[in-house]
C-alpha cells in the first residue's frame, strides 16, 4: 500500500538507549521507533560460524558476508536473532516450524505479535529436546492512518472473505517451503531502484479502523518500473491475489523466501530459477493499493521480518 498522506514522524534515536515503549507511548498517534538492531551488540564472527556452501546453480554474484550486520543475538518483534545451538544439535524448529541453520546458530526470526522479554526455540540433540531462549526487546513502530476509496477492500465482503481464504491457502504453499539448500547469503539487493514510503511494522488505521500491521516495506516506484531478484532462488509461485494483487514468491532456501505485491506484469512462472538480477515483472497497483509502489516482503519460517533488516544498502525515504 503506497503511503499518500503520513502521519508517520520518527524520534531519533538515542545511542545506547534502550528504552521500553511505555504504554502511553504505545498509543500515541505519531510515535516512532527508539530501538533498532544498530545498536545492538556486535559479536565477532565465531570460527565454527562459517558460511554455508552456495547451492548449486546459486552463484554469489557479489562477496557478500552471510549474515548481515543487523543480525544480532537479541530480537525484537519483526527482527531477527542469532542464536547459539548446543555443539550436538541434530535438528532446531523456531515457531513451530524448521529454522534456518548458519554454523553452530539458528536463524531466527521474531513476529511483530512477540511480546518483549524472552522467546525460545526447540533444539534437538542427543540428550533430547531442549530449549535454548533469548532476549527480546521492545521495538515501537508508527502509526499509519490511510483511506481507502472503495469500502470493500477495507471491509471485505462475504465473498470476498471466501477468496481471502483460498488466496491464503497458496499464500501459506508458497511461504512455508523449505527447501534443504541453504541461500548463498541473507544480504539482499533492493528489488527496485526508488525510494521507499511506507516501512515495515507500521500500525495500520484503515478509514478509521485498525487493521493488520504493515508486512512489507513499500517502495514509491512507477507502474511499469522492472523489480529484479534481490538474490538466486526459484520461483516458489505466482498468483493473482484479493490484497496484493498479482504476486510472486522466491524460495531463496532453508524457509528464507521474499514476496512481491502488486505487480502490473509478471516475467516469471512457478519451478523458474533466478539469479539475482533477474527480472521478475514490473511494478503496478494490482489488489489492494492507493496507486501504484512495489509491496515487498521478506519471510523466514513463514515469518514476516523487516526487509530493510537484509537490505545491503539503505534507499533513501521518500
Ligand atoms: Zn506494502
Amino acid at each position: 500500500m503506497r503511503l499518500t498522506r503520513s502521519a508517520t514522524r520518527r524520534v531519533p534515536q538515542h545511542a545506547g538507549a534502550r528504552r521500553r515503549a511505555t504504554a502511553a507511548a504505545m498509543h500515541s498517534s505519531v510515535l516512532a521507533l527508539a530501538i533498532l538492531m544498530a545498536q545492538l551488540p556486535t559479536h565477532g564472527q565465531p570460527a565454527h560460524a562459517r558460511a554455508p556452501a552456495p547451492a548449486q546453480g546459486q552463484p554469489i554474484s557479489t562477496a557478500q558476508p552471510f549474515l548481515p550486520a543487523s543480525i544480532g543475538r537479541v530480537g525484537f518483534p519483526g527482527g531477527i536473532v542469532r542464536v547459539p545451538l548446543p555443539p550436538d544439535t541434530t535438528a532446531v524448529s523456531a515457531n513451530g516450524r524448521q529454522a534456518l541453520r548458519y554454523g553452530n546458530d539458528a536463524i531466527v526470526p521474531v513476529p511483530l505479535t512477540a511480546q518483549p522479554g524472552s522467546g525460545s526455540i526447540e533444539a534437538t540433540t542427543s540428550a533430547g529436546t531442549v530449549l535454548v531462549t533469548f532476549r527480546i526487546e521492545a521495538r515501537a513502530y508508527a502509526e499509519q492512518r490511510l483511506t481507502i476509496a472503495n469500502p470493500r477492500l477495507v471491509d471485505p465482503a462475504p465473498e470476498d472473505l471466501r477468496r481471502i481464504e483460498r488466496d491464503q491457502l497458496q499464500i501459506d504453499a508458497a511461504r512455508d517451503r523449505f527447501s534443504p539448500a541453504p541461500p548463498p547469503t541473507l544480504s539482499l539487493a533492493a528489488p527496485v531502484r526508488g525510494p521507499l514510503s511506507s516501512p515495515f511494522g507500521t500500525r495500520r488505521i484503515l478509514n478509521g479502523q485498525p487493521r493488520n500491521p504493515h508486512n512489507g516495506l513499500d517502495f514509491a516506484v512507477p507502474t511499469g518500473a522492472p523489480i529484479t531478484a534481490p538474490l538466486a532462488g526459484e520461483v516458489a509461485g505466482v498468483g493473482n491475489y484479493f490484497f496484493t494483487g498479482n504476486t510472486v514468491f522466491i524460495d531463496h532456501g532453508q524457509g528464507f523466501v521474499t514476496m512481491y505485491g502488486h505487480l502490473s506484469r509478471v516475467d516469471v512462472k512457478t519451478g523458474d530459477r533466478l539469479r539475482e538480477g533477474d527480472a521478475i515483472g514490473r511494478v503496478g497497483a494490482t489488489g489492494r493499493a492507493t496507486g501504484p509502489h512495489l509491496h515487498w516482503a521478506v519471510y523466514l519460517g513463514n515469518v514476516a521480518v523487516d526487509p530493510k533488516l537484509l537490505l545491503r544498502t539503505t534507499p533513501r525515504p521518500r
